[in-house]
């Protein structure tokens, strides 16, 4: 309904929708939102303007038919998995996941009868031969993995899915966001995002978003994310939409700085290592030339050769790097995978993943680069 305080105006940017429900005129108009016949709202939980404002953009940058906005990332990952599996059925996903997401298709889903496989998806022989083998109702894998880069061949991961007919392929795409690359072209049914990171861009919000190509799961989606209570609240919404009005700037930035501190970090004494998808050094090179034209994005880790003691050294001599761990923040910011998302793994799983005392990741910002190579050079010089 227009607003009669503004006449011909209205509002350049989208309204906050603050409120938990709305009022209608009467039953017949009840009946008219709840079936569908009229546009409207009834009840927050359920849906609101400023979810489904953020969604449609969303859904457009990803190339999917339909998205919805949930509480955090992690409740669009349980959305997900709670639409597409029950009892039974078997999960394949990949051995290089974020810690919580392990947690819940581990703890949680395992109470309720779903199994999970895990498997190594950069080895694909391995992949198709555990999908061949268990029939999994979803193979789940993360773009770029947490926190060494490791890249999903989301194409190949599609095709071998897909030759099971009802194997769905769920991508987390968190550390490429929709900018770098948007699974659903390549074949994924459903893509996850962290709205928490990158995508809301200022560390101001918790969100997650889901979408998917399947027109027909939308309503299932929908009814899961209010039943469960997933929803997202209106002004994280709203201060998403900010973010990601910025997005595509924000990201090319912090791109470009992440490959110059990569090729910058290598260079420096007492850096024993650099991991990056953009340097030839990295065994998902070629493959993130492939998936990735428009660069390999904002995260990196370094190895300081001295181990953990370097790295309290570089911590307390290079504030302006904050120790943080998130990851998206329009300014650099590291993390301690060792300490933080891996604390819980045990010293032959951290060895096999490549996660040593010394290791530094990085989630590269938008700052100005000399700005931030000499923060880093302060860290490096305390070695
Ligand atoms: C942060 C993150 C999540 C979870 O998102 P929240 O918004 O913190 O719930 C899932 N996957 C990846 C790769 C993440 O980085």
């Amino acid at each position: 309904m227009p607003d009669p305080r503004f006449g011909p105006s209205t509002p350049l940017v989208p309204p906050l929708y603050a409120a938990s429900v709305y009022t209608l005129p009467d039953l017949d108009a009840l009946d008219d939102v709840y079936e569908g016949r009229a546009a409207g709202y009834i009840y927050a939980r359920d849906a609101h303007p400023n979810a489904h404002h953020l969604a449609d953009q969303l859904a457009k940058l990803e190339a999917a038919a339909w998205g919805v906005v949930c509480g955090s990332g992690m409740a669009s990952l349980s959305a997900a998995f709670l639409a597409l599996v029950s009892a039974g059925d078997t999960v394949l996903a990949s051995s290089r996941l974020y810690g919580r997401t392990t947690k819940l298709l581990r703890q949680e889903f395992h109470r309720f009868g779903v199994r999970t496989v895990v498997v190594d998806t950069c080895d694909l022989d391995a992949t198709r031969a555990a999908v061949e083998q268990h029939k999994p109702k979803v193979v789940f894998a993360e773009t770029q993995s947490n926190p060494l880069c490791r890249v999903a061949d989301v194409p190949a991961l599609a095709e071998m899915s897909h030759a099971h007919g009802a194997t769905k392929l769920l991508i987390d795409n968190t550390f490429a966001t929709p900018v770098l690359y948007r699974p659903t072209e390549a074949g994924a049914d459903l893509v996850m995002e962290s709205l928490t990171k990158m995508i809301g861009g200022h560390s101001d919000v918790t969100l997650g978003f889901l979408a998917g190509t399947d027109p027909e799961l939308l309503p299932t989606v929908n009814q899961l994310v209010s039943t469960w209570g997933l929803s997202a609240n209106p002004f994280d919404c709203w201060q998403a939409d900010r973010g990601l009005q910025t997005l595509d700037v924000r990201m090319r930035a912090a791109t470009a700085n992440a490959a110059a501190l990569a090729d910058w970090l290598a260079g420096q004494p007492g850096v024993s290592r650099v991991v990056y998808p953009g340097r030839a050094d990295h065994p998902d090179h070629d493959l993130s030339r492939r998936l990735f034209p428009s660069g390999c994005g904002n995260m990196m880790c370094f190895e300081l050769a001295d181990g953990r003691d370097a790295v309290n050294r570089f911590m307390r001599a290079a504030p302006g790097v904050p120790f943080s761990p998130s990851l998206g923040h329009t300014h650099t910011t590291i993390s301690y995978p060792s300490g933080t998302s891996h604390r819980y793994d045990s010293p032959a799983e951290k060895r096999r993943q490549g996660i040593t005392d010394g290791l530094v990741r990085v989630s590269v910002g938008c700052e100005p680069f000399e700005e931030l190579r000499k923060e880093m050079a302060k860290g490096l010089g305390a070695g």
